[in-house]
């Protein structure tokens, strides 16, 4: 497991320097038009945005609304934790105006936007107040070589209250970038936190009177959630879900479940459901699905996906 990742961690090395030679290169050629096009960034009239993953493209699109031009560097489908830059995107960085991301989801995207586009890069975590990363022991194997690990946990656009933090920090970011249309970034921000607001209510009544609080997931995506609604999360694997459980791990998750009378131990839609499987096999359980909204839910959107959580966990909680 280590020397493949390892591997990978070398090739990723390789593969960014190659990337650093081909803007140096096209820099180098196109200097002038570059430079003109850096500030503004804007496309027909609309500004470009870049989002580094889904749920900050949903809401770079609900707050920039018909002023902006929103790229998303996370193909639909596509786990975004282990994503590669292609040249193209790099390059794309030097153009836009604001690129959302959220640093310690993604190390390409973190190394491209301190290259690129240090000085417009928006980083959501800087907004909230983040929880430390409590992992397992396991998935750090190979961290000196990775050097981007965070400290904190990163998937806060789980607790639609902070997510509500990061929109409102958004329309301001929008509204300096684009001051022509600034009224209209504040106006879709103060409309997309009450929306956050509102799912906020809805999660924390849906959640009040439940008979469980232990919630079994994949991989440790949903921190924040259950921090913000007072349930207790154990991750299979730890925040990366690539990371796969050691067997010792495995046998402590399934002695914990036991414990704690877990019915239901949760898949997501892009991890193999494999060892939940297996584990839900094992401690007489069944699975579901609890959607980390890494990437865009098939049909619908963020807030949709939040609103099937909650009847997934009500279900497996038994909530009344
Ligand atoms: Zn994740």
């Amino acid at each position: 497991m280590v020397s493949d990742f390892s591997r990978r961690m070398r090739m990723r090395g390789a593969g960014l320097l190659a990337i650093t030679t081909v803007l140096a290169t096209t820099v180098a050629c196109g200097s002038g038009s570059a430079d003109s096009a850096r500030p503004g960034g804007a496309q027909g009239g609309r500004t470009d945005v870049t989002a580094a993953m889904y749920p900050l493209q949903w809401l770079a699109e609900r707050v920039g609304g018909p002023d902006v031009a929103v790229t998303g560097l996370t193909k639909p489908g596509v786990e975004p934790h282990d994503l590669e830059l292609t040249p193209i995107q790099v390059a794309g960085l030097e153009k836009t105006s604001l690129v959302a991301y959220i640093k310690g989801v993604q190390p390409a995207v973190d190394e491209a936007v301190e290259q690129h586009a240090a000085d417009r890069g928006f980083d959501a975590a800087a907004a909230v107040r983040t929880l430390p990363a409590v992992a397992g022991e396991e998935e750090h194997a190979g961290e000196e070589e990775h050097g981007h690990e965070v400290a904190y946990d990163p998937h806060l656009w789980l607790d639609p209250s902070r997510f509500a933090t990061v929109a409102t920090l958004l329309g301001e970011k929008l509204a300096a970038a684009d001051p022509a249309h600034a009224q209209g970034y504040k106006d879709r921000a103060a409309k997309t936190a009450a929306d956050l607001g509102a799912l906020d209510g809805e999660l924390a009544r849906g959640l009040s009177k439940c008979a469980s609080t232990a919630i079994v997931t994949s991989h440790g995506a949903f921190g924040y959630l259950a921090d913000r609604y007072k349930l207790r999360q154990i991750g299979i694997s730890g925040l990366d879900p690539d990371a796969e459980p050691s067997p010792a791990r495995l046998a402590e998750v399934a002695k914990v479940s036991k414990q704690e009378k877990v019915t239901t131990i949760f898949t997501e839609t892009l991890v193999s459901p494999k060892v939940a499987e297996v584990l839900a096999q094992e401690v007489g359980a069944k699975t579901a699905v609890l959607d980390p909204v890494e990437s865009q839910p098939a049909g619908g959107d963020y807030l949709s996906a939040m609103r099937q959580n909650l009847t997934a966990l009500q279900a497996a909680l038994s909530c009344s």
